[in-house]
Parts: C-alpha cells; structure tokens; sequence
C-alpha cells in the first residue's frame, strides 16, 4: 500500500493534537498530563531541528557559495535577494495598514474588555516591554554592529546568533573561491560532506515530524486562555489573519508571474515546510525543511537556496511585518487614537525595520512591536490587549514568513536560470531507504 504524503501524515497528526487536548482538557487532571507527559515530546522534535540549524547553515552556505565559483555571480544574488525581500516586506506592511484602516478592529472592543484585557495581561507586557528597552537604548548602528561576531565559536554557540553565523559562512565561502582550486577541493568536500549528513538528518528527524507536530498542537491546545478573549479580540484576529491570507494570494501570483509554476505544484512542493512553521511559530526551527522542499521539490538550485533560505529565515518576515502593522494600528484605535498619515507612514519604516530584526522564534514579533509602538507614539502597554491571541496569529504568520522566503528563492533562482525541475526523488521513498 502506498503511504499517505508526508503533508497529509503531518495534517493528521496535528487534527490528532487538537482533539486529544479538546477531548482531555475536559477533566480536571487533562492539562497537567499534557503538560508532563505530552509537551516534552513536542520540545524534543523542536529542539531536534534546531540542533541542526548551525551546522545546516555552516555546511550548506559554505559549499553553495564555493560551487558558485566567482564573487560577481554572489553579488548579483545578494542584490537581487536583497531587493525583492525588502519590496515584498514593504508591501506586506502597507497591505496591514490599509486592512486595519478599513476593518477598523480597534473600535470593537469595548471599554470594559480593553480594561480587563490591560488588567489580566500587564505583567507578561511587561516582559515584553522590558526586553524591547534593551534593543531600545542601543545606537543606530548597533544592529550592523552585531552582524559581524568577534568570535564564531561563540557565534555559533547559540542560536540566536544566526545572522553572524551567515555572515561568517559568506565570508569563509568568498575566501574558499579566491584560493586555488586544488587547495581548495579538501575543504569545499569537507563542507560538501557536511552538508550531505545533515540533509540526512533532516530525513531522519521528519520520520518523527507527524507525532512532534501532535504534541505541540495539544500542548498549545491545553495552554490556551479561555474562549472568551478570543471572541473578543475576533475582528483584530480576523484583520491579521485576512491580510496574510491575502499576502498569499499575493505570493501564488508571484511564484506564477516570474516562474509559470502553478499554485498547486507550489503549494504541494511547500507544504510540509508550512505545516511545520505552524506548529512550531518558528522560522529559525523550520529552516531545514524549508531548505529540503524547496530544492528538492520546487526546483531550486542549491546554491540559490543555501543562500537565499537561511538569510530569509532571519531577515524576512513579511507576515510578522503585516502583524506589527495591524497590531500597532489597532492598539491605537482601541485607546481612541486618531493617527495621522505622517504617522502611519513611519510605521511603514518601522515594521519593516522591525520585522528585519525580529528574531525567527516563537512570539519575537511582539518584543519587536514594542519599538514601532514607541515610535508611533502609542501605549507600549497595549501589548497586553493583543497577549491573549498572540500564539495563533503567531502559528500564522510564521507560515507565512516561510512561504515567503520559498518564494523569493523561487524568483531568484529564475533570474539566474537556476530553477529547473523537482529532483525526481520522492520524500517518501527516501525516507524508506533511511528505515
Ligand atoms: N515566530 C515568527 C517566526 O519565527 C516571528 C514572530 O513574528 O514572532 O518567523
């Protein structure tokens, strides 16, 4: 018998999550058991991925970017990577502001709810706040600052550091291309070998993915809030979760326009890596399946994705951008603040700015939305109006971010004749060789 397709085996596993909690959450000891005994193996799954985030990085930048073999093709991809993240970035964040203009989710909430909200959720704002201040009383140039680490040991010590390890493998690979070529062939087969490994790995860690994926969706089930604050906070749910969804629309036409792929080859190519980003609200943890789809199923050159992925994973956050915008828009709305244009336009920066230095973890978007409020002049305590509904539109707009990254791969790829067909290798019948 044929096996179910991986989306489908993940699918279910999360169908199953959700109905095990529902079901569990019903009698007095059901949260506890899920949180004891359920929710270690969601934290092991994530952690298996992220585990391999580092070497992932180290092993696929670097022998991309020496199988490039000269510095102007490099450049070329960088500019153009570049370029359309910031311009898809860019309209992600105005597509925010005009649906939370015409929605106008703020002027739903009622006096009482905004007070119980602000009442129930200021202590964990307040971490939030807090940890925005620090990235607050930095310079200007801080954030260039950090991009280049003084050591990588260090560097490569947390996961955190993601981009300085980027910068460090970019720059490792451009020296590997100056040297001679005999010189360097041990090197690039080290990195060529490592890279090998860990995509094995991956395969291995997917075998576990349907059950992962079932115990951080009971996890997040069981942890909920009460409904109630749901209903409450429903059109500013509604405003996000409508402009990601248009967002996508946004993206299939892309991927047609620039590629001629069709939506349906797309979305079966990446949708395993969408369900994942879901599940774990994480764009860093998803990296190496996003990595694996997207070359081995949408086509994209090596090169081009080692390259273009992991710096999305950091750098690109459109759903997280389009979330700061309506968020910071509809806090202001619910403290009966008229913003001005002039002042709409700056969110416009700042989003895009923030959304660029939101780490690719689970709720980094709110700590980086603490910085457009401020400079938009609104409550930073309104972060505890949105808290209660933080972790759905999170699951949201990471699944968003990482089709984004997919799709600029995609785009680029093109621009550079780098996008052929799908290796014709099933993910399925790879994983049958690894068992
Ligand atoms: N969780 C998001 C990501 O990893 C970031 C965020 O918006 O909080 O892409």
């Amino acid at each position: 018998m044929k096996k179910l397709a991986l989306h489908w085996r993940i699918l279910l596993g999360m169908a199953a999550g959700v109905a095990f909690a529902a079901l569990l959450i019903q009698f007095e000891w059901g949260k506890g058991f899920i949180v004891d005994w359920i929710k270690p193996f969601g934290t092991i799954f994530i952690n298996a991925l992220k585990l391999i985030a580092i070497p992932l990085i180290l092993g696929s930048l670097i022998s991309g970017i020496a199988d490039l073999n000269n510095i102007t093709q490099l450049s070329k991809m960088g500019v153009r990577t570049l370029a359309i993240y910031l311009a898809t970035t860019v309209i992600a964040v105005s597509l925010g502001l005009v649906i939370v203009n015409v929605i106008k989710p703020g002027s739903a909430v009622s006096e009482e709810t905004r007070t119980q909200l602000l009442a129930s959720y200021e202590k964990d704002a307040g971490t939030r706040i807090t940890a925005a201040e620090k990235q607050k009383a930095t310079g200007p140039l801080k954030p260039l600052e950090d991009l280049v680490p003084e050591n990588i040991i260090a560097a490569a010590s947390s996961n955190g550091n993601m981009l300085q390890v980027i910068i460090f493998a970019l720059f490792f690979g451009i020296g590997l291309i100056l040297i001679p070529p005999d010189k360097a062939a041990p090197v690039k087969g080290f990195f060529n070998g490592l890279n090998e490994v860990v995509l094995k790995m991956i395969d291995l860690i997917m075998l576990a993915a349907p059950f992962g994926v079932f115990a951080l969706l009971a996890a997040i089930i069981a942890e909920a809030p009460g409904p109630d604050l749901f209903v409450a906070l429903l059109w500013y749910a509604m405003s996000v979760v409508l402009g990601l969804a248009l967002l996508y629309c946004f993206y299939i036409f892309l991927v047609w326009a620039f590629t001629k792929k069709s939506p349906a080859f797309f979305l079966k190519g990446i949708a395993p890596a969408q369900l994942l980003a879901f599940s774990t609200s994480s764009s860093a943890a998803t990296l190496p399946v996003t990595m694996e789809r997207v070359t081995e199923h949408l086509g994209v050159d090596d090169d081009v994705a080692s390259f273009v992925l992991p710096i999305g994973a950091t750098v690109n956050m459109d759903g997280t951008s389009l979330y700061q915008a309506v968020a910071a828009v509809f806090i202001a709305q619910t403290f009966g603040m008229d913003l001005s244009f002039g002042t709409q336009l700056g969110i416009i920066l700042t989003a895009t700015l923030a959304s660029i230095g939101s780490a690719a973890v689970p709720g980094a978007g709110m700590v980086m939305l603490v910085i457009v409020l401020a400079q938009a002049g609104i409550p930073e305590v309104g972060l505890a109006l949105i808290f209660a509904i933080d972790r759905p539109l999170d699951m949201c707009r990471t699944t968003i971010n990482v089709t984004g990254d997919a799709v600029v791969a995609m785009i680029v790829a093109k621009s550079l004749g780098k996008l052929g067909e799908p290796k014709a290798q099933d993910w399925d019948d790879r994983l049958e060789e690894v068992i």
